[in-house]
């Protein structure tokens, strides 16, 4: 699998577009994000999965532009806060496409996916679900709030800890072991303005092996059954993608073959309906659609070569929370000149801001060099912080020959407006 946009000339090029002429026009940071891709990689999902149902995670990457792409492309959408959703609204994003998720929903939050008419609400708490009867009855709609439970399958999908949500010891969703998972499904069943559609589940992330979704869909079908059966099984996102050369990514076909008879052999094993199925990638749409630019400030030799880039952790906070791995070039023309091990560092003040600790960068090296990391589209601009008061980089689109910003840069004006005291 490819790391690299599927437009790009990698490391010289995306979309058309020179990675040079769009540091030299927008600056650097920057984080750059081929449209045909993301387009491709819906299409290619939708398919994959037809007839069933394929939504895309917001969290991982989130902008207007963005959700007008994937309504385009005929995806759903997950949400998980109000401010995704004022952006699916703002896109103009359809509301019956949409699945509101979260551990913990502000009242506001209810209110505002009720207000807007949100298809599907993903209940993860037993006191959910008497805040949202009570607030349904009050919806515009008048009708009955669809709703679906997130339970807890008991399966470890063996990646990180920070993103393991599929197991017993961690917040997400209700057990079905403990029947915690059932006792929420009747009391939803006994709401009037409350419509039970089906049951979710969510992994993990950065998964590469299929035995874990194969596994919680058997167990999903097996609570279903005990209720009868439901119109919708969700088992969420967590789908890999490759972020250095020779990695692998999870093959959106084999999973759609392995998941979908799954399911028909349980439910035909426990005569029940076979559900329509959701699934819910982010970093699989959005996560090679993008890569970033850096320029070098300083190459520091010692002990090691350091390499500091006019980014870090601000803006890639994964090396940080989850060791992530990067490949990382000189972007521009290839040169002539070997290689040499280097660590390449943000200037953030912390040791720990080391983005990428094993590169192999040309030994002529210099400050001013533009450097790009691919597979930098999810889970980057979308966790980007201001630490030290660095402005977040802007977000530039790319498409046949064109450049053009999605989400400009911050500036120092933009953190002072919201310094009110
Ligand atoms: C984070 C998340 C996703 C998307 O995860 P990816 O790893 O980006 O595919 C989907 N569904 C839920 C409920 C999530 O929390």
């Amino acid at each position: 699998m490819n790391i690299w946009p599927l437009t790009a000339e990698p490391a010289v090029s995306v979309g058309g577009v020179s990675l040079t002429e769009i540091a030299g026009r927008f600056g650097t940071p920057a984080y750059v994000v081929d449209e045909e891709h993301v387009r491709v990689r819906c299409r290619e999902y939708a398919k994959a999965m037809a007839p069933h149902e394929v939504a895309y995670a917001a969290k991982a990457f989130w902008c207007r532009a963005m959700a007008r792409w994937i309504a385009e492309e005929g995806l759903s959408l997950d949400v998980c806060s109000e401010g995704e959703l004022a952006v699916a609204r703002a896109g103009g994003f359809p509301a019956d496409r949409i699945l509101l998720h979260g551990i913990g929903k502000t009242p506001n939050e209810l209110s505002a996916a009720l207000g807007y008419g949100v298809g599907r609400i993903v209940v993860d708490s037993s006191g959910e679900v008497r805040q949202l009867a009570a607030r349904s009855v009050a919806a515009p709609t008048g009708g009955r709030q669809k709703v679906l439970v997130r339970v807890t399958p008991g399966v470890d999908a063996h990646v990180h800890r920070a993103v393991t949500t599929g197991t017993e010891d961690q917040q997400f969703g209700l057990s079905i072991a403990s029947g915690a998972a059932a006792d929420v499904a009747h009391r939803i069943l006994r709401q009037p303005s409350l419509e039970l559609a089906g049951v979710h589940c969510h992994i993990g992330s950065q998964i590469t092996s299929l035995d874990g979704f194969e596994a919680a869909a058997r167990r999903l079908v097996a609570f279903m059954a005990g209720l009868g059966g439901l119109p919708e099984l969700n088992l969420g996102g967590g789908h890999a993608v490759p972020y250095r050369p020779g990695e692998d990514g999870l093959d959106i076909t084999a999973f759609a073959e392995r998941v979908t008879s799954a399911v028909e052999q349980e439910c035909a094993a426990h005569d029940i309906p076979v559900p329509r199925l959701t699934i819910e990638p982010g970093r699989a749409i959005i996560g090679a659609a993008g890569v970033t630019l850096y320029r070098v400030l300083a190459v520091k030799h010692g002990a090691r070569t350091f390499v500091v880039v006019d980014g870090g952790m601000s803006d890639n906070p994964r090396p940080a929370l989850y060791g992530s791995r990067y490949h990382i070039e000189r972007a521009g023309a290839r040169t002539t000149a070997g290689t040499e091990p280097v660590t390449v560092v943000g200037r953030h003040c912390e040791a720990g801001d080391v983005l990428v600790p094993d590169a192999r960068l040309p030994a002529d090296l210099r400050p001013g060099d533009l450097l790009t990391v691919p597979c930098t589209g999810a889970y980057h601009h979308a966790m980007a912080s201001n630490y030290n008061h660095l402005t977040r980089p802007p977000v530039i689109a790319v498409h046949q020959g064109r450049a053009w910003p999605l989400i400009r840069r911050e500036t120092a004006a933009d953190m002072l407006h919201r310094d009110v005291g």
